[in-house]
């Protein structure tokens, strides 16, 4: 496999490690706290866990990492459309860990220009403007606030989707630099998070209790049925079966940086 897109590492001290432990798959038989401790070690504080404050999977890395050392950073993108039960999730974090979370916002002169071309709610006319609304109000503010870091943790995992099977624990992400991304749960089954999240008693977005298992923006979320694909909640008017957008990009089909 070719490397690509490592410039963001170029001139860091543990580029030759990271590089290494991908070449030999490594990190694959760590758990997740072991994980996160050796992140913490290499990287903090230019480390930073993305959560969304809409599954559970963002808390229970919240919860380890605050175990291992409770200064390190969180971020949340607020697009402008989340859902109320979602903003009060993330003061009762805050308040929880007394931990400061980083909300980043869109910028207000790419929303304005979007909104005022294709309406408020354009997203609902094509899959082309929804993906144009995700990328003004999630991917370009992600790729600007992880500027300024050299490794991210999310919560993906591999059953999530069939997008997401081929996540790996330990991958540079080409889409913002090439900057170190961590999936620490990437092997977990939802049971597993579920069980984590119970005998921490970790606070949880309350619309989890009202059917959705994800919650995404307001006007793109709904609740969903028994035996429904978990993620059939998210742009249930579109069909093309892939139900992300734009954050992660599939690692095998764009390159996980090596
Ligand atoms: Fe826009 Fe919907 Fe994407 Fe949120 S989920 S950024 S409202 S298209």
């Amino acid at each position: 496999m070719a490397l690509v897109a490592i410039d963001a590492l170029a001139e860091k001290p543990f580029r030759d490690e990271v590089l290494d432990l991908i070449r030999r798959d490594v990190v694959e038989g760590w758990g997740a706290e072991e994980i996160l401790t050796w992140a913490v070690q290499k990287f903090h504080p230019r480390l930073t866990i993305s959560a969304s404050f809409g599954a559970p999977e963002g808390l229970v890395l919240i919860d380890m990492l605050h175990q291992i050392d409770p200064t390190t950073r969180v971020f949340v993108l607020d697009t402008g459309r989340l859902h109320p039960a979602t903003y009060d999730l993330i003061d009762r974090v805050r308040d929880r860990y007394g931990k400061s979370i980083d909300v980043v916002f869109p910028e207000a002169a790419e929303v304005q220009d979007f909104v005022r071309k294709q309406g408020v709610n354009a997203f609902y006319e094509s899959i082309e403007q929804r993906k144009q609304c995700c990328q003004i109000r999630k991917v370009l503010p992600m790729r600007r606030h992880l500027a300024d870091v050299d490794a991210y943790v999310t919560g993906l995992r591999r059953d999530q989707n069939a997008n997401r099977a081929g996540t790996r624990k330990l991958a540079l992400d080409p889409s913002v630099g090439g900057i170190v991304k961590l999936a620490p749960l990437a092997d977990w089954s939802h049971e597993r998070v579920l069980e984590y999240v119970g005998r921490h008693q970790l606070p949880l977005n309350r619309l989890h209790r009202e059917g959705y298992p994800s919650v995404g923006c307001e006007p793109c979320t709904r609740a969903i049925g028994p035996g429904d694909d978990p993620r059939a909640g998210r742009w249930w008017w579109e069909n093309d079966g892939v139900k992300e957008c734009g954050l992660h990009v599939n690692d095998e089909a764009e390159g996980s940086g090596i």
